[in-house]
Formats: C-alpha cells, sequence, structure tokens
C-alpha cells in the first residue's frame, strides 16, 4: 500500500461526499434512514472536527416514486421531472431533520451544466459554495432535474451525479472526494459473479484497459455504474485531486478513510515513495 497517500487523506480539510440513490434507499424502493441519520452524524461530525463538507446527493427520482407511490420511473421526461422535484424536496426533508438533529444547518445548491459552460455561472456557484462553508453549513447538491435538458444544441444536464460530484470537486476545489457506491472499490472484474474478482487499492492513471474492464459483461455493478466512476476519477486526477471509492453500506467508513486507513479504492496521482 502507499501509505504516504493514504496518510495524506488525514489531511485533507474540504471534502466532498457523493452518494447514490441505491446507497440512501432499499431496494424495495423506501427509505434507508438508518443510512440517511448515519451520513448526517458522520458529516456533522467531521463539520465538528473542523472539515469543510459538501454531500453530493442523488435520490430526488427514487424518493418521489416512493411519495406519489409509483412502482416505476415513469416513461416521459416531464412526469420525471415531476416526480424529481417531489422526491427532491421530500429529500432536503429528510435531510433537514437528520442534520438538525446534530446541530448542523444545511443549504440546497441545485445544479446545472451551466457552471461548466458559463464562467459566470460557475463563479456564481463558486461564490456561493465558499458562503455557506464560511457560514459552517452543509452545502447537500444534486442536478436540477426540473430544468435540465439533454438536446443537442442546449445541453444543461450533467448525465449522472458521478460526474456531478467530480465537478463540485473541482470547483470547490476539494482536497478529496469520497463516492460512497454499493460495491467495495474498483474490481478487476464483477466480485458478485467472479470470486476471484481483485480490488484496485489504488490508481494512479486512468486507462482505455480500466474502462475495458469497467465496461465488460455484467459489470454494471452499481446503479450509476463503473463508467460514470471512471469518468468521475479522470475528471478528479486530471486536476491532481484525489478521490475514493467505497462502500456506503456503513456511513461510518468515512471516518477510516480520513483516519488514512487502506479502504476501498484511492485514485490519485501520488506515487508511492
Ligand atoms: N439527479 C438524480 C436524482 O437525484 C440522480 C442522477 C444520478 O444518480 O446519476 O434522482
Amino acid at each position: 500500500m502507499n501509505k504516504t497517500a493514504r496518510q495524506a487523506l488525514t489531511l485533507c480539510k474540504r471534502i466532498v461526499i457523493k452518494v447514490g440513490t441505491s446507497t440512501i434507499m432499499y431496494p424495495n424502493g423506501t427509505v434507508n434512514l438508518q443510512r440517511l441519520e448515519k451520513l448526517a452524524f458522520v458529516l456533522s461530525d467531521l463539520r465538528n472536527q473542523g472539515k469543510e463538507v459538501i454531500l453530493v446527493s442523488s435520490g430526488a427520482v427514487g424518493v418521489g416514486l416512493h411519495r406519489l407511490k409509483l412502482l416505476e420511473a415513469p416513461k416521459t421526461i416531464p412526469e420525471q421531472q415531476a416526480v424529481a422535484s417531489v422526491g427532491q424536496s421530500e429529500l432536503m426533508n429528510l435531510y433537514s431533520s437528520f442534520f438538525f438533529n446534530y446541530g448542523q444547518v444545511i443549504g440546497q445548491v441545485l445544479m446545472t451544466r451551466d457552471i461548466v459552460d458559463f464562467p459566470e455561472s460557475r463563479l456564481n456557484a463558486i461564490n456561493t459554495f465558499e458562503q455557506l462553508l464560511m457560514k459552517k453549513v452543509i452545502p447537500i447538491v444534486n442536478e436540477n432535474d426540473t430544468v435540465a435538458v439533454d438536446e443537442l444544441d442546449h445541453e444543461t444536464k450533467f448525465g449522472d451525479n458521478d460526474q456531478l460530484s467530480a465537478i463540485v470537486a473541482g470547483i470547490t476545489e476539494a482536497d478529496l472526494l469520497i463516492m460512497l457506491s454499493d460495491i467495495d472499490g474498483f474490481y478487476d472484474r464483477n466480485p458478485n459473479e467472479d470470486k476471484k474478482a481483485q480490488l484496485f487499492h489504488e490508481v494512479h492513471h486512468i486507462t482505455p484497459e480500466l474502462f475495458a474492464l469497467a465496461g465488460g459483461v455484467g459489470s454494471k455493478f452499481g446503479t450509476g455504474g463503473m463508467i460514470t466512476k471512471l469518468n468521475a476519477a479522470e475528471h478528479i486526477l486530471e486536476r491532481s485531486g484525489q478521490m475514493v471509492l467505497a462502500n456506503g453500506e456503513d456511513p461510518t467508513v468515512i471516518f477510516n478513510i480520513i483516519a488514512g486507513e487502506d479502504i476501498g479504492t484511492l485514485f490519485t496521482a501520488k506515487q508511492a515513495n
């Protein structure tokens, strides 16, 4: 293990944490309150330690489906956006009460690709994050699903929240992105299908070979899949940032990661000495 790189994580001050829908919801479509509560506890404690934390949370569509008692996502875009609208406020309501219990204030940040394409929008977003963090508020970010569109000449959609979290980590110059998923890290094969699958403890470069492993048959492990995780990692490495991909089953794993323990896959440009 590259001890230096892992130990360097103990020094991280500004941390972005990304959770996917599969982390905060049960497979039966209801909200995993235990996880949300633990996540709020961990992030609040980090805030108390003096760390600056930003949460990127999916779940608007998932929670919206549950709230509207729908068994599956509707097919049309207006319907999907309506579901996201219901779910996003419900999700924030839940976060708000859990974080309130731990004495923290949260702020909702809904983003579109404008922050990538328009410097002025980017600057406004950066300034908002800075203000929130200065005021010790925990920003909770999601894509603005109700306005995001994915058209040829007018693209405001990020595509996925893995990408969004990497962009947020980039514009806020975060020291670390922790991506919590339903898998222990990045494997050379699908660990659910092959017991011999090996975990990459550390990755320094995102190569076409890694993309081939991530895109192989049956390797869409999580909801977002491994390709989107690698895309995010590539974005992070381009700006010499660091990212840890780990299992979000128990959100207290965040403490272990920041303590420099060998958990999940660390994507870092730093080589072992
Ligand atoms: N913004 C979507 C939601 O909150 C999720 C997108 C994603 O997870 O990639 O439901």
